[in-house]
């Protein structure tokens, strides 16, 4: 049995949130029970992009604040962390309100710019892993997810997250690396979740994402904090909260085969809240996801692939043709032409690496035939 806590926390008023956040931790032991004088603290919040609170893209810095001040009533000295995968952590924190944040609090921004070379055992799927170093000068991590849908891996929460701990120029080539399959990509994801073992998840849903996430879909008030130590427990517990799909939840089906948390919903107890008071009606999934390893059926064509699973597209009407996406698609598969962006889908490993930079939230997922007949 494993603890996840739920506290209903309605808006961004510092009072509130500071009171759910540290209700939420209490109902686990309190703050002391996992941060000691003297702990130096990752703050993990999810940096995605250069975006605007409201958006909902990125943790709000309410959220984070309150985080900060509670691990300083701690003893503990705060550092705010991540690794965007296009632009500077410098640019993101100003945008997303992390900034004043670090002013107000005396907190030290720690961005994550060289990698560290992790060697695995045989157990594992990927031999090495590559992790910021700068997470070697750390005691503690406190991961700070934002709750938000994601095209390709159904939602992004606690486990999710931790591919900021990657740095930025990095995750190109771990998409790479992963390809078009989406499990082998959350395999990925779950082993450096089980190598970085955060002390403890915290997760923004107070204002969350839904629709075509994790950048591009429709901010959800949701009203909600959910704690726990074990992250999958957390990501469980959310998904069933939302009224998700747990087949369609990649790193959901990789946690459970590997066990590498508690994925039975009957082994975590639910503290704060009752799960019948909290439970989110008609909550908008992703469109589309990308269900099959199409590289593992050689004898369906290119052409066709392209036909079955959704693929992106540029909205003309707001796209600036900035060329972010440009820039952040792994295989490089996007160009500019005649005043559009021209994409090859061929080449194009349905990453959505170009949907999760877009500051327009212009890169729109295509529904393939899949999806449109037999919803998958
Ligand atoms: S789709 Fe978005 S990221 Fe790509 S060029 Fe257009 S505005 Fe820029
Ligand atoms: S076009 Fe988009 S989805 Fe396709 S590989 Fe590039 S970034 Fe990934």
């Amino acid at each position: 049995m494993t603890q996840v806590s739920a506290v209903k926390t309605e808006r961004y008023n510092y009072t509130e949130v500071y009171n759910g956040v540290k209700k939420s931790v209490t109902l686990l032991g309190g703050i002391d029970k996992f941060v000691k004088k003297g702990d130096r603290v990752l703050i993990k919040p999810n940096l995605l992009s250069s975006k605007s609170p409201d958006d909902a893209v990125t943790t709000h810095p309410v959220f984070v604040k309150a985080v900060i001040n509670l691990v300083k009533e701690a003893g503990g000295i705060p550092y705010i962390g991540d690794s965007p995968s296009l632009l500077s952590l410098k640019k993101v924190i100003k945008k997303t309100g992390m900034e004043d944040v670090a002013v107000e609090t005396g907190a030290q921004i720690l961005e994550f710019v060289e990698s560290v070379t992790i060697n695995r055992n045989n157990g594992n799927i990927f031999k090495s892993l590559e992790i910021a170093k700068e997470l070697k000068e750390i005691d503690v991590i406190i991961n700070l997810p934002k709750l938000k849908t994601h095209v390709q891996m159904y939602l992004t929460l606690g486990v999710k997250n931790l591919f900021g701990c990657i740095i930025g120029k990095r995750k190109a080539q771990w998409h790479l690396k992963a390809g078009v399959n989406n499990v082998y990509f959350a395999k990925m994801l779950v082993e450096l979740y089980e190598y970085i073992k955060p002390t403890l998840t915290i997760v923004d849903g107070i204002r969350g994402m839904e629709g075509d996430g994790p950048s591009c879909g429709t901010p959800r008030d949701i009203g909600l904090i959910f704690a726990g130590v074990d992250a999958v427990a957390v990501d469980t517990m959310i998904c069933h909260i939302l009224g998700g799909d747990f087949k369609k939840f990649y790193t959901y089906t990789v946690a459970r085969e590997r066990n590498a948390g508690i994925t039975d919903i009957e082994k975590i107890e639910l503290l704060g809240e009752r799960i019948e008071n909290i439970l989110v009606r008609d909550f908008k999934f992703p469109t589309a996801i990308i269900d099959a390893n199409f590289s593992n059926y050689p004898f369906i064509g290119r052409h066709l692939r392209n036909f079955l699973i959704s693929k992106p597209k540029e909205d003309r009407e707001t796209c600036t043709l900035c060329s972010f996406c440009i820039e952040a698609c792994p295989p490089h598969v996007i160009k500019k032409g005649n005043g559009r962006l021209i994409f090859n889908y061929d080449e194009c490993i349905r990453c959505f690496c170009c949907s999760e930079v877009c500051p327009e939230g212009a890169m729109k997922v295509r529904q393939g035939f899949l999806h449109r007949v037999f919803n998958i």
